[in-house]
């Protein structure tokens, strides 16, 4: 009887889509008790699975603060998320980054910001300007002549391994997780598997499918997809060190060796893509040739496997999340762009505390009707 009557206090949420901030979040209420939550996830062209996975949003050039908060606070918290749930070093590790400039003036330049973002941002941990001689015997292989800033917060996630870490982790307390495509058929019911199911609250964690979601019930949202493409290598002379940094080559793709002799280099940035899905022979040539600016010995020869993944982005390439104007049953979060990753676990977390307690929270981002409005 006792257990009944719990039960039916219980609250039962949905998350549409398992990336990385569907899944946080996913995670974040599975230990709430007062929560019984339900995530689905049809797993068709996500982000998240498909990202580099570099955390180091404090040498970004972007001048919008409102991001810049949102990014370098969400660095910090999934810093301590990992920790809570004991990542490992293939889902989360603080291998530390360089960014790198051609022009000495702009390398000064980038090491102010680095040492004025560090008075409020002490994750960025060691900064150090490093010569070539510095990075190549941090990065062996480099053959380029490279000089460039090292920040020893910097960290990359695997994203695959990330979110299925914190599903595991949400199944251990109660998590039901449905592999299907679902839709909404009104605010409180969705429709999975020709069945409609009810729910007290459903977050729309759909990155760039929110569009689709939301139409029938009459909101017109303002995000676009990109296209984003980048290749594995392997490479066997290349350390077998796990801990090596990721190196941002200013004007080339990013180049990231993650131990056992594998090396990522990505990513494409597509805007309006004939085909939202294939791996194509140009984003092959663009992503190889540069890698081998970097490296000269690297061929196609080390080509293992490719991955295609669809950003949304927004007018002001800012993310946004929190209720649906003029709805108490459904949130929303998309357009994370192109530093999702850092920025989505930290949103997971605002919008679970939105659950319980209203906030807008201006120092993250404007108001929500500027990216989705209801039409008529
Ligand atoms: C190639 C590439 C490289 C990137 N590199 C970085 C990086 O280095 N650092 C960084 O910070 N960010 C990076 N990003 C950006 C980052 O990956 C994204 O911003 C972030 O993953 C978005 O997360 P999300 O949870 O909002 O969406 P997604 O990861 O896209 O997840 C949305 C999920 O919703 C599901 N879904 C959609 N519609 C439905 C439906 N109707 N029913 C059920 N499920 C549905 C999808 O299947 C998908 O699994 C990169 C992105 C790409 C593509």
């Amino acid at each position: 009887m006792m257990e009944s009557v719990k039960q039916n206090k219980m609250k039962k949420v949905a998350i549409i889509g398992g990336g990385i901030v569907g899944a946080t979040a996913a995670y974040l209420l599975s230990k709430n008790s007062n929560y019984v939550t339900t995530l689905f996830d049809s797993g068709k062209g996500q982000a998240t699975k498909a990202a580099a996975g570099i955390i180091s949003p404090w040498l970004s050039k972007r001048r919008n603060q409102q991001w810049y908060a949102l990014a370098k606070d969400g660095a910090a918290y999934i810093d301590d998320l990992a920790q809570e749930t004991q990542m490992t070093a293939d889902t989360y590790l603080q291998s530390g980054t360089i960014v790198t400039r051609k022009r000495s003036a702009d390398l000064d330049e980038l090491e102010q910001l680095a040492l004025k973002h560090r008075q409020t941002a002490p994750e960025i941990g060691e900064i150090q300007r490093v010569s070539a001689e510095e990075i190549q015997s941090l990065l062996p292989l480099v053959t380029a002549d490279l000089e460039g800033i090292f920040v020893s917060g910097g960290a990359r996630i695997d994203g695959n391994n990330f979110v299925n870490h914190l599903v595991k982790l949400g199944e251990k307390n109660g998590l039901r997780f449905v592999h299907a495509e679902v839709q909404l058929k009104d605010e409180q019911t969705v429709l999975v598997n020709e069945k409609l199911e009810n729910f007290d609250f459903v977050l729309v964690c759909a990155g760039a499918g929110i569009k689709r979601l939301l139409s029938p019930l009459n909101y017109e949202v303002r995000v676009h997809s990109q296209k984003g493409q980048l290749i594995e290598l392997k490479v066997p002379a290349y350390s077998n060190d796990v801990s090596a940094p990721v190196l941002m080559p200013e004007g080339e793709k990013d180049f990231m060796p993650v131990g056992n002799g594998q090396l990522i280099i990505g990513a494409t940035h597509e805007n309006n893509p004939e085909n939202t899905t294939a791996f194509t022979d140009s984003a092959l040539h663009e992503l190889l040739t540069s890698a081998i600016r970097i490296d000269s010995r690297l061929s196609e020869k080390n080509l293992v496997a490719n991955r295609v993944g669809m950003r949304a982005f927004t007018d002001d390439f800012a993310p946004f999340f929190g209720w649906l104007p003029d709805s108490q049953h459904i949130m929303v979060a998309s357009g994370l762009g192109s530093s999702g990753l850092t920025t989505g676990p930290l949103i997971a977390k605002l919008m679970v505390s939105l659950i319980e307690t209203p906030n807008h929270f201006s120092n993250y981002q404007k108001e929500i009707s500027n990216y989705i409005h209801k039409k008529g």
